[in-house]
């Protein structure tokens, strides 16, 4: 019987998958244009035009934003919640 020569051991696709989850996230989240932070839950960015601002560097940009959102948890939309039992 033949054997297939490992390419990775464990700690190295360990490592990869890991570090493959994280870029893919970081890619998601939301990032101000202006300094970089990715903003907590809850915090609102203003959008001008098309680059989001952090609440911090809002008071760089005068006049009104284009539109505002509220940065949700990382669990919003994808989490399960326990449905609430039927009453009859
Ligand atoms: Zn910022």
């Amino acid at each position: 019987m033949t054997r297939i020569p490992a390419i990775f051991d464990e700690s190295d696709l360990e490592r990869r998958l890991l570090r493959k989850g994280s870029e893919r996230r970081q890619a998601l989240d939301p990032h101000c244009s202006d300094c970089g932070r990715t903003p907590l839950a809850g915090e609102v960015i203003s959008v001008f035009g098309q680059r989001p601002v952090c609440a911090l560097c809002r008071g760089a940009h005068p006049g009104e934003p284009s539109a505002q959102e509220t940065v949700r948890h990382v669990e919003h939309g994808v989490s399960v919640r326990r449905a609430l039992p039927r009453v009859a």
